[in-house]
């Protein structure tokens, strides 16, 4: 079974996965993760972001994985636990031009599909409905208003500890969704067939529960 979900920065995409991977015994896969430990060994490399081919050449030295604990997940780079380095300001100012660049967006939706290939799996991005599995069991596109997400990604990165203003992170995620949204491959949009959810006034809860209900229908 592949639960697909979709959105943008924000929307509650990494909470909400996690909740129903617990909840149903789906495998939790996050696929902004994967280009996130691209943009961050890229940064630690001093490549510049104008430096493409260094940048993909540089993927074939990368070793992604995930592990889960008690429903958390945790990435790996190189044997190394990078779950919070992956969520730096400086990754995120990044991170959306990495993903743009085509052959990085080929070989991430190639790791991507075999990370998941013979598990029931609920996997969250941008392109996960419309490109990666297309045919997914479940398709869903979770929205919520900008000022709503950026609040929400302010929160959780006080509670980590990461360092940042609310208005840096309001500007972003605007940023973020424009490059997200204009993508030649994997733009975020959309997917035919797919519910979209708008949690700006619904608790985690009310999400978590819908989601629940639209996948025990296709059970
Ligand atoms: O989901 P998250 O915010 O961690 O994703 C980081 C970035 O990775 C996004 O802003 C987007 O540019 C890119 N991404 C993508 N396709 C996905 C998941 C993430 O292009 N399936």
């Amino acid at each position: 079974m592949i639960v697909a979900i979709d959105g943008p920065a924000g929307s509650g995409k990494g909470t909400i996965t996690k909740i129903i991977s617990q909840r149903m015994g789906l495998v939790n896969l996050d696929t902004g993760a994967t280009y996130r430990c691209v943009a961050l060994a890229s940064i630690r490399k001093g490549l510049k972001i104008e430096e493409e081919q260094k940048i993909v050449d540089l993927i074939d030295e990368l070793d992604i994985s995930f592990e889960h604990e008690n429903g958390e997940i945790k990435v790996f780079l190189n044997g190394e636990d990078v779950s919070k380095q992956i969520r730096s300001t400086e990754v995120n100012s990044i991170v959306s031009q990495i993903s743009s660049i085509i052959p990085v967006r080929l070989k991430m939706v190639e790791l991507q599909r075999r990370l998941a290939d013979g598990k029931d799996v609920i996997m969250e991005g941008r392109d996960i409905c419309t490109y990666v599995f297309p045919n997914a069991d479940v398709k869903i596109y979770l929205d919520a208003n900008e000022k709503e997400r950026a609040q929400r990604r302010y929160k959780e990165n006080q509670e980590k500890g990461i360092d940042c203003t609310y208005e840096e992170v309001l500007d972003n995620i605007r940023k973020r969704d424009e490059n997200d949204k204009n993508k030649e491959i994997g733009a975020l949009k959309v997917a035919d067939g797919a519910t979209i959810i708008d949690s700006t006034d619904m608790t985690i809860q009310e999400v978590a529960d819908e989601i629940e209900k639209i996948i025990k229908m296709v059970k």
